[in-house]
């Protein structure tokens, strides 16, 4: 039954643009003391590399931003695998405004894509995981342990997202023009963004974070209770757990 490779436990979630998936699988693994990969964050910190290095977006070359995505890691911390670019953390840099701008054309490439399924994958060796994308559990992790698919009106989401960032209730006008810019990104994304078969929808747009989570790990302790825990092992301080079927 593992996703992953070994006996890893695996939970794929996958959805459009700003629809918490991030940090909804954060909580997730959180909860379950899996770790978090944000598959996302690594298409933005290639993407990142880019603007810094190659100029106008319409001139990028995929052979030359796969080779700039050498110069990014995935490195484990205590919850989650955070991207380094060159060894730094860049955190506001590749959420900035100019990389959310490209980044869905960078993810088109697909050597680019081959080269952040490889990093994800090569997380979860060992590690039980939460990966949150687009193709996670299509392409990247087909025999994940749990799918999720989460959607939300497009409204709601520029709403949320507008909120964190502002950290203020946004106007109207500004959620408007917001959702404009999530529309026309999950536009530019919907090749990749594929709910698998045997994924569960969750539509949060009526939902609050913490509910989505409850039911996320509600739903991974069913699937791992019909299965039988084969390994339990401490790992500095985070504990790997692992399952078979029963
Ligand atoms: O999730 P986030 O919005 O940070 O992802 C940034 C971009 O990376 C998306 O707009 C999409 O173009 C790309 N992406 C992808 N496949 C994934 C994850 C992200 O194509 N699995």
């Amino acid at each position: 039954m593992s996703g992953g490779s070994g006996d890893s436990f695996v939970i794929a979630i996958d959805g459009p643009a700003a629809s918490g998936k991030s940090s909804t699988a954060q909580w997730v693994a959180d909860e379950l003391q899996f770790l978090h990969v944000d598959s996302g964050a690594l298409y933005r910190a290639a993407t990142a590399l880019a603007v810094r290095e190659l100029g106008a977006a319409d001139s990028w070359e995929e052979a030359r931003v796969v080779e700039l995505a050498s110069d990014v890691t995935l490195v484990p911390g205590k919850t989650s695998f955070e991207p380094r670019i060159r060894g730094e953390a860049a955190e506001e840099e590749i959420r900035g405004a100019d990389v959310t701008k490209c980044v869905s054309r960078v993810a088109q490439m697909p050597a680019v894509r081959a080269w952040v399924n490889e990093q994800v994958r090569r997380a979860a060796v060992g590690h039980s995981v939460v990966v949150d994308g687009r193709d996670i559990g299509t392409v990247v992790f087909p025999e994940a342990d749990l799918k999720i698919f989460l959607v939300a009106d497009p409204w709601e989401r520029a709403r949320r997202r507008l909120t964190q960032r502002l950290g203020r209730r946004p106007a109207e006008a500004e959620i408007a023009e917001e959702t404009e810019r999530l529309v026309q990104r999950d536009a530019k994304d919907a090749t990749q963004t594929v709910q698998a078969r045997d994924a569960v929808l969750l539509d949060t747009t009526y939902l609050t974070q913490a509910e989505q989570v409850e039911r996320i790990v509600a739903l991974a302790r069913a699937v791992a209770s019909s299965s039988r825990i084969v390994e339990v092992e401490d790992e500095g301080s985070r504990r790997v757990r692992s399952y078979r079927p029963a």
